[in-house]
Protein backbone atom coordinates (compact mmCIF):
# COMPACT_ATOMS: atom_id res chain seq x y z
CA UNK A 1 0.00 0.00 0.00
CA UNK A 2 1.10 3.11 -0.98
CA UNK A 3 1.74 5.92 2.11
CA UNK A 4 -0.73 8.55 2.22
CA UNK A 5 1.43 10.98 3.55
CA UNK A 6 5.39 10.33 3.48
CA UNK A 7 8.06 12.58 5.12
CA UNK A 8 11.40 11.93 3.84
CA UNK A 9 14.35 12.97 5.83
CA UNK A 10 12.87 16.96 6.19
CA UNK A 11 14.52 19.69 8.19
CA UNK A 12 12.89 22.73 8.70
CA UNK A 13 14.99 25.74 9.89
CA UNK A 14 13.39 29.05 11.82
CA UNK A 15 15.47 32.23 12.11
CA UNK A 16 14.84 33.09 15.83
CA UNK A 17 14.17 37.13 17.01
CA UNK A 18 18.37 36.58 17.88
CA UNK A 19 19.45 35.97 14.94
CA UNK A 20 19.95 32.39 15.81
CA UNK A 21 18.65 29.20 13.31
CA UNK A 22 17.23 26.96 14.58
CA UNK A 23 16.20 23.75 13.61
CA UNK A 24 12.81 22.89 14.58
CA UNK A 25 12.53 19.49 12.68
CA UNK A 26 15.75 17.84 12.25
CA UNK A 27 16.31 14.91 9.23
CA UNK A 28 12.53 13.91 9.99
CA UNK A 29 10.99 11.10 8.52
CA UNK A 30 7.54 9.26 8.99
CA UNK A 31 4.66 7.90 6.41
CA UNK A 32 1.12 7.54 7.33
CA UNK A 33 -0.57 4.85 5.61
CA UNK A 34 -4.60 5.21 4.46
CA UNK A 35 -7.00 4.84 7.68
CA UNK A 36 -4.18 5.47 10.29
CA UNK A 37 -4.76 7.20 13.51
CA UNK A 38 -1.78 8.09 14.40
CA UNK A 39 -1.23 10.30 17.90
CA UNK A 40 2.06 12.70 18.25
CA UNK A 41 2.96 13.98 21.71
CA UNK A 42 6.24 15.30 22.51
CA UNK A 43 7.49 18.20 24.92
CA UNK A 44 6.45 22.06 24.26
CA UNK A 45 8.41 22.92 21.60
CA UNK A 46 9.59 19.89 20.17
CA UNK A 47 8.19 20.35 16.70
CA UNK A 48 5.02 18.61 16.77
CA UNK A 49 3.11 21.72 15.07
CA UNK A 50 6.04 22.77 12.37
CA UNK A 51 5.70 18.62 11.42
CA UNK A 52 1.13 19.38 11.07
CA UNK A 53 2.42 22.64 8.89
CA UNK A 54 4.31 19.98 6.48
CA UNK A 55 1.61 18.21 6.15
CA UNK A 56 -0.96 20.86 4.49
CA UNK A 57 1.92 22.55 2.89
CA UNK A 58 1.48 25.82 5.12
CA UNK A 59 5.48 25.33 5.93
CA UNK A 60 8.19 23.61 3.13
CA UNK A 61 10.90 22.20 4.04
CA UNK A 62 14.47 23.67 3.88
CA UNK A 63 15.58 20.03 3.41
CA UNK A 64 13.68 16.93 2.41
CA UNK A 65 10.24 16.37 1.02
CA UNK A 66 6.80 15.78 1.63
CA UNK A 67 4.33 14.09 -0.45
CA UNK A 68 0.32 14.01 0.57
CA UNK A 69 -1.62 11.40 -1.52
CA UNK A 70 1.66 11.28 -3.71
CA UNK A 71 1.70 14.94 -4.43
CA UNK A 72 4.91 17.04 -3.85
CA UNK A 73 4.54 20.05 -1.58
CA UNK A 74 6.56 22.09 -2.84
CA UNK A 75 5.13 22.11 -6.48
CA UNK A 76 3.65 25.42 -6.24
CA UNK A 77 0.14 23.47 -8.61
CA UNK A 78 -0.49 21.21 -6.19
CA UNK A 79 -1.68 23.47 -3.22
CA UNK A 80 -5.41 23.71 -3.79
CA UNK A 81 -5.23 20.02 -3.97
CA UNK A 82 -3.00 19.26 -1.34
CA UNK A 83 -5.25 21.46 0.76
CA UNK A 84 -8.24 19.88 0.34
CA UNK A 85 -7.08 16.20 0.92
CA UNK A 86 -5.03 17.55 4.51
CA UNK A 87 -7.22 19.34 6.54
CA UNK A 88 -6.43 20.95 9.77
CA UNK A 89 -8.16 21.61 12.88
CA UNK A 90 -6.37 23.74 15.24
CA UNK A 91 -6.22 24.42 19.16
CA UNK A 92 -8.60 27.56 19.18
CA UNK A 93 -11.63 27.03 17.18
CA UNK A 94 -12.82 30.56 17.73
CA UNK A 95 -9.85 31.52 14.89
CA UNK A 96 -11.67 28.95 12.58
CA UNK A 97 -15.47 30.01 12.89
CA UNK A 98 -15.71 33.36 10.95
CA UNK A 99 -19.28 32.86 9.66
CA UNK A 100 -22.26 34.61 11.37
CA UNK A 101 -24.18 30.61 11.22
CA UNK A 102 -22.76 27.13 11.45
CA UNK A 103 -24.22 26.18 8.34
CA UNK A 104 -22.54 29.10 6.65
CA UNK A 105 -19.10 28.60 8.43
CA UNK A 106 -19.13 25.05 6.96
CA UNK A 107 -20.34 25.87 3.84
CA UNK A 108 -17.25 28.33 3.57
CA UNK A 109 -14.91 26.05 2.04
CA UNK A 110 -17.00 24.50 -0.52
CA UNK A 111 -17.86 27.50 -1.48
CA UNK A 112 -14.25 28.65 -2.18
CA UNK A 113 -13.96 25.09 -4.04
CA UNK A 114 -16.89 27.11 -6.46
CA UNK A 115 -19.21 24.30 -6.28
CA UNK A 116 -22.95 24.45 -7.29
CA UNK A 117 -25.35 25.61 -4.38
CA UNK A 118 -27.34 21.99 -4.29
CA UNK A 119 -23.99 20.51 -3.95
CA UNK A 120 -22.90 22.59 -1.19
CA UNK A 121 -26.07 22.53 0.62
CA UNK A 122 -25.90 18.80 0.65
CA UNK A 123 -22.13 18.75 1.82
CA UNK A 124 -23.32 20.84 4.52
CA UNK A 125 -26.35 18.80 5.65
CA UNK A 126 -23.86 16.09 5.90
CA UNK A 127 -21.07 17.47 7.31
CA UNK A 128 -23.07 18.66 10.14
CA UNK A 129 -24.39 15.23 10.84
CA UNK A 130 -21.23 13.34 10.38
CA UNK A 131 -20.32 15.46 13.91
CA UNK A 132 -23.62 15.52 15.17
CA UNK A 133 -24.29 19.19 14.84
CA UNK A 134 -27.06 19.19 12.26
CA UNK A 135 -29.81 20.43 14.73
CA UNK A 136 -27.63 23.33 15.66
CA UNK A 137 -26.70 24.55 11.89
CA UNK A 138 -28.94 28.03 12.16
CA UNK A 139 -27.09 28.96 15.47
CA UNK A 140 -24.42 31.55 15.77
CA UNK A 141 -21.46 29.81 16.47
CA UNK A 142 -20.65 31.78 19.50
CA UNK A 143 -23.88 30.47 21.18
CA UNK A 144 -22.11 27.19 21.42
CA UNK A 145 -19.80 25.33 23.95
CA UNK A 146 -16.33 24.83 22.96
CA UNK A 147 -16.63 21.58 22.25
CA UNK A 148 -19.63 22.41 19.82
CA UNK A 149 -17.40 24.61 17.94
CA UNK A 150 -14.76 22.42 17.58
CA UNK A 151 -17.05 19.83 16.18
CA UNK A 152 -18.74 22.50 13.82
CA UNK A 153 -14.77 23.34 12.94
CA UNK A 154 -14.27 19.50 11.87
CA UNK A 155 -17.59 19.87 9.98
CA UNK A 156 -15.92 22.42 7.98
CA UNK A 157 -12.84 20.10 7.34
CA UNK A 158 -15.04 17.04 6.15
CA UNK A 159 -17.21 19.64 3.84
CA UNK A 160 -13.87 19.68 1.45
CA UNK A 161 -13.96 15.34 1.23
CA UNK A 162 -9.82 15.73 2.76
CA UNK A 163 -8.18 11.71 3.07
CA UNK A 164 -6.80 13.36 5.97
CA UNK A 165 -7.28 15.77 8.85
CA UNK A 166 -4.26 16.35 11.15
CA UNK A 167 -5.63 17.44 14.69
CA UNK A 168 -2.98 20.30 15.94
CA UNK A 169 -4.35 20.13 20.19
CA UNK A 170 -7.90 20.78 19.62
CA UNK A 171 -8.95 19.65 22.77
CA UNK A 172 -6.18 21.96 24.18
CA UNK A 173 -9.12 24.15 25.45
CA UNK A 174 -11.74 22.47 26.09
CA UNK A 175 -13.84 21.12 29.26
CA UNK A 176 -13.81 17.57 29.92
CA UNK A 177 -17.17 16.84 28.43
CA UNK A 178 -15.70 18.85 25.23
CA UNK A 179 -12.79 16.96 25.08
CA UNK A 180 -14.70 13.33 25.29
CA UNK A 181 -17.08 15.12 22.16
CA UNK A 182 -14.18 15.93 19.99
CA UNK A 183 -12.27 12.20 20.92
CA UNK A 184 -15.76 10.80 20.07
CA UNK A 185 -15.71 12.23 16.62
CA UNK A 186 -12.23 11.76 16.05
CA UNK A 187 -12.67 8.24 16.62
CA UNK A 188 -15.73 7.39 14.30
CA UNK A 189 -14.56 9.62 11.89
CA UNK A 190 -11.44 6.81 11.40
CA UNK A 191 -13.26 3.79 12.57
CA UNK A 192 -16.31 4.18 10.73
CA UNK A 193 -15.31 6.16 7.28
CA UNK A 194 -11.59 5.27 7.06
CA UNK A 195 -10.38 9.17 7.64
CA UNK A 196 -6.56 9.45 8.22
CA UNK A 197 -6.16 11.05 11.59
CA UNK A 198 -2.94 12.67 12.61
CA UNK A 199 -3.91 14.25 16.09
CA UNK A 200 -1.15 16.02 17.87
CA UNK A 201 -1.95 16.08 22.15
CA UNK A 202 -0.68 16.10 25.25
CA UNK A 203 -3.25 14.32 26.77
CA UNK A 204 -1.86 10.58 27.25
CA UNK A 205 -5.10 9.27 27.49
CA UNK A 206 -6.30 10.69 24.19
CA UNK A 207 -2.81 9.19 22.30
CA UNK A 208 -3.34 5.89 23.56
CA UNK A 209 -6.71 5.73 21.42
CA UNK A 210 -4.38 5.96 18.39
CA UNK A 211 -2.94 2.98 15.86
CA UNK A 212 0.63 4.67 16.62
CA UNK A 213 2.38 6.73 19.03
CA UNK A 214 5.12 8.93 17.43
CA UNK A 215 7.10 10.79 20.08
CA UNK A 216 9.25 13.97 19.34
CA UNK A 217 11.90 15.52 20.90
CA UNK A 218 14.35 18.77 19.46
CA UNK A 219 13.53 18.23 15.96
CA UNK A 220 13.14 14.19 16.23
CA UNK A 221 11.08 11.20 16.25
CA UNK A 222 12.84 9.16 19.24
CA UNK A 223 9.79 6.78 19.34
CA UNK A 224 7.57 5.67 16.78
CA UNK A 225 4.99 2.36 17.97
CA UNK A 226 1.88 1.26 19.28
CA UNK A 227 0.69 2.76 22.00
CA UNK A 228 1.27 -0.60 24.13
CA UNK A 229 4.79 -0.37 23.30
CA UNK A 230 5.44 3.60 23.74
CA UNK A 231 3.58 4.01 27.23
CA UNK A 232 5.75 0.40 28.86
CA UNK A 233 8.78 2.40 27.95
CA UNK A 234 8.00 4.49 31.79
CA UNK A 235 11.62 5.65 32.12
CA UNK A 236 12.33 6.98 28.86
CA UNK A 237 8.93 8.80 29.00
CA UNK A 238 9.72 10.47 31.84
CA UNK A 239 13.31 11.72 30.85
CA UNK A 240 11.31 13.32 27.88
CA UNK A 241 9.07 14.66 30.33
CA UNK A 242 6.24 13.18 29.08
CA UNK A 243 3.55 11.58 31.25
CA UNK A 244 2.40 8.69 31.49
CA UNK A 245 -1.46 7.72 31.30
CA UNK A 246 -3.13 8.05 34.43
CA UNK A 247 -4.33 3.89 34.48
CA UNK A 248 -0.68 3.16 33.91
CA UNK A 249 0.71 4.88 36.76
CA UNK A 250 -2.11 3.52 38.68
CA UNK A 251 -0.84 0.02 37.36
CA UNK A 252 2.52 1.02 38.34
CA UNK A 253 1.96 1.61 41.93
CA UNK A 254 -0.18 -1.09 42.49
CA UNK A 255 2.42 -3.42 41.36
CA UNK A 256 4.87 -2.16 43.42
CA UNK A 257 2.49 -2.29 45.82
CA UNK A 258 2.37 -6.40 45.88
CA UNK A 259 -0.06 -6.60 43.33
CA UNK A 260 -0.36 -9.08 40.34
CA UNK A 261 -0.79 -6.65 38.26
CA UNK A 262 0.50 -5.89 34.44
CA UNK A 263 2.07 -2.43 34.16
CA UNK A 264 1.05 -2.49 30.50
CA UNK A 265 -2.27 -1.27 31.50
CA UNK A 266 -3.91 1.53 28.80
CA UNK A 267 -7.26 1.80 29.58
CA UNK A 268 -9.86 2.03 32.46
CA UNK A 269 -11.09 -1.39 30.85
CA UNK A 270 -8.07 -3.27 31.20
CA UNK A 271 -7.48 -1.85 34.49
CA UNK A 272 -11.14 -3.30 35.52
CA UNK A 273 -10.21 -5.93 33.89
CA UNK A 274 -6.98 -7.28 35.73
CA UNK A 275 -8.33 -5.80 39.09
CA UNK A 276 -11.78 -8.56 38.26
CA UNK A 277 -8.65 -11.68 37.89
P1 LIG B 1 5.49 22.20 19.43
O1 LIG B 1 4.26 22.30 18.58
O2 LIG B 1 5.95 20.80 19.65
O3 LIG B 1 5.35 22.93 20.73
P2 LIG B 1 6.72 23.96 17.45
O4 LIG B 1 6.73 23.21 16.15
O5 LIG B 1 5.66 24.99 17.62
O6 LIG B 1 6.70 22.90 18.65
O7 LIG B 1 8.12 24.66 17.65
C1 LIG B 1 9.35 23.99 17.51
C2 LIG B 1 10.46 24.98 17.76
O8 LIG B 1 10.46 25.98 16.77
C3 LIG B 1 10.36 25.69 19.10
O9 LIG B 1 11.67 25.88 19.59
C4 LIG B 1 9.73 27.02 18.74
O10 LIG B 1 10.13 28.02 19.63
C5 LIG B 1 10.30 27.27 17.34
N1 LIG B 1 9.39 28.04 16.50
C6 LIG B 1 8.12 27.69 16.17
N2 LIG B 1 7.57 28.59 15.34
C7 LIG B 1 8.51 29.54 15.15
C8 LIG B 1 8.55 30.75 14.39
N3 LIG B 1 7.51 31.14 13.63
N4 LIG B 1 9.69 31.47 14.41
C9 LIG B 1 10.75 31.08 15.14
N5 LIG B 1 10.79 29.96 15.87
C10 LIG B 1 9.68 29.19 15.88
MG1 LIG C 1 2.35 23.08 18.98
Amino acid sequence: MDALIEINHVTHYYNTADESVIAALDDVSLKVFPGEFVAVIGHNGSGKSTLAKHINALLLPDKGSVTVAGLDTKSPENLWEIRRSAGMVFQNPDNQLVATSVEEDVAFGPENLGLPASEIRSRVDESLKRVDMYSYREQSPHTLSGGQKQRVAIAGVIAMRPEIIVFDEPTAMLDPVGRAEVMQTIGRLNREEGLTAVLITHYMDEAVEADRVIVMEQGKIVMDDHPKKVFSQVAELRRLHLDIPQVTELAIQLQSAGLNIPSSILTVEEMADALCQ
